[in-house]
């Protein structure tokens, strides 16, 4: 059975989530066999192995950390080219889809990115993609060479397979020519306790009716009694009544829970772009005519400083019920 590469996303030895995604989408069409950049892979094997990974090639170099994304691109283009793949899958983050795009330059393949799902199809991948607010899918399938797919956080369910995950070295010398940008300094993100945004089962976002930073304490509110992250539209980054790395949408990070719930937010069509895909969306907002409400499974018509304020004593009532 051929391979399929699976760029493993960790954080040191911490996998992250959507890898066991990835590894689980994989399985569909081949045998999974994990792709590690940096130190770490020891740590990092029982959870690979858990999700199916059969193999990981290991390229444990600090210049994987040091360099941006140039090592690891070429990192996956020498695995592409030595094991001919069935595909090659990417987690959809901005550094992901970075290196699904250079990859596919280099090994002369197509690229799918943002897709949501993935299937077999007439003896080939198919990425799911969703447009337009969600009113388009889009099936697609790369027509040369490896597909490269890179598949949005959240999108497929992560299911356990336990396999080998056999550490293998990936034997990979990177280049002069990929140490091009090299990371002068890393400063760690407070933590908030709250989920990672793109990660997060739910996310609570607040949007311009929230009126001002202050009342952002009451989104934030909402978030925590749900173990929820907190979102929130352009109009209140932009304000400065929250910060930026929190934004969603078009411009911002993109997300796909389990449940999205927007509180005082319009709908504009690059604030969909970034949470369409959810897989339940609530509304609060105290105009009937808001888009938002197109989008929307449930929708409240009200002030949010009348709902939400219910909303989480109701929460509340039923954890300790
Ligand atoms: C190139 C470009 C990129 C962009 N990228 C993004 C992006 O990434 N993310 C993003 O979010 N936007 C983005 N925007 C901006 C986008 O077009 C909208 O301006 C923005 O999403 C509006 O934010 P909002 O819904 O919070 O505010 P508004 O559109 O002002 O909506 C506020 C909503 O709150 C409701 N409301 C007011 N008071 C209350 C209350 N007390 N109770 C209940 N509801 C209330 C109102 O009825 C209204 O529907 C982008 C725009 C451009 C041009």
């Amino acid at each position: 059975m051929a391979e399929v590469l699976v760029l493993a996303e960790h954080s040191g030895g911490e996998v992250r989530k959507v890898t066991g995604e990835l590894l689980t989408a994989a399985r569909r069409f081949g045998e999974p066999a994990a792709v590690w950049a940096g130190p770490g892979a020891e740590e990092g094997q029982g959870r690979l192995a858990e999700f199916g990974a059969v193999k990981v090639y290991v390229a444990g170099g600090a210049e994987f950390d040091d360099y941006v994304v140039a090592p690891t691109a070429e990192l996956l283009a020498a695995l592409a080219e030595r094991v001919s793949p069935a595909a090659v899958l990417v987690a959809g983050t901005i550094q992901g889809k970075e290196i699904a795009g250079r990859l596919a330059v280099k090994i002369g393949s197509g690229v799918l990115t943002d897709a949501v799902d993935v299937t077999a199809g007439g003896g080939r991948l198919v990425a799911e993609q969703s447009a337009f607010g969600g009113a388009t899918i889009v099936h697609s399938a790369v027509r040369q060479g490896v597909p490269i797919v890179a598949v949005r956080p959240n999108s497929v369910p992560a299911e356990p397979a336990p396999a080998a995950a056999t550490l293998e070295d990936a034997g990979v010398t990177v280049s002069e020519a990929a140490k091009g940008a090299r990371i002068t300094e890393r400063v760690v993100a407070e933590k908030s306790g709250r989920p990672d945004l793109t990660e997060a089962s739910i996310v609570v976002s607040g949007g311009r009716g929230v009126g001002g930073a202050e009342n952002m304490a009451l989104i934030e509110k909402l978030a925590d009694c749900l173990g929820a992250a907190v979102g929130a539209s352009r109009a209140v980054t932009d304000a400065g009544w929250y910060p930026h790395q929190f934004q969603v949408g078009q411009t911002g990070k993109t997300v796909s829970p389990q449940l999205y719930m927007a509180i005082g937010i319009s709908g504009a069509i690059q604030h969909r772009a970034g949470m369409q895909t959810s897989k339940t969306i609530l509304a609060v907002n105290k105009d009937p005519e808001a888009p938002i409400f197109e989008l929307a499974d449930f929708g409240v018509v009200g002030d949010l400083f009348n709902v939400v304020p219910q909303l989480i004593e109701e929460i509340g009532k039923r954890a300790q019920g």
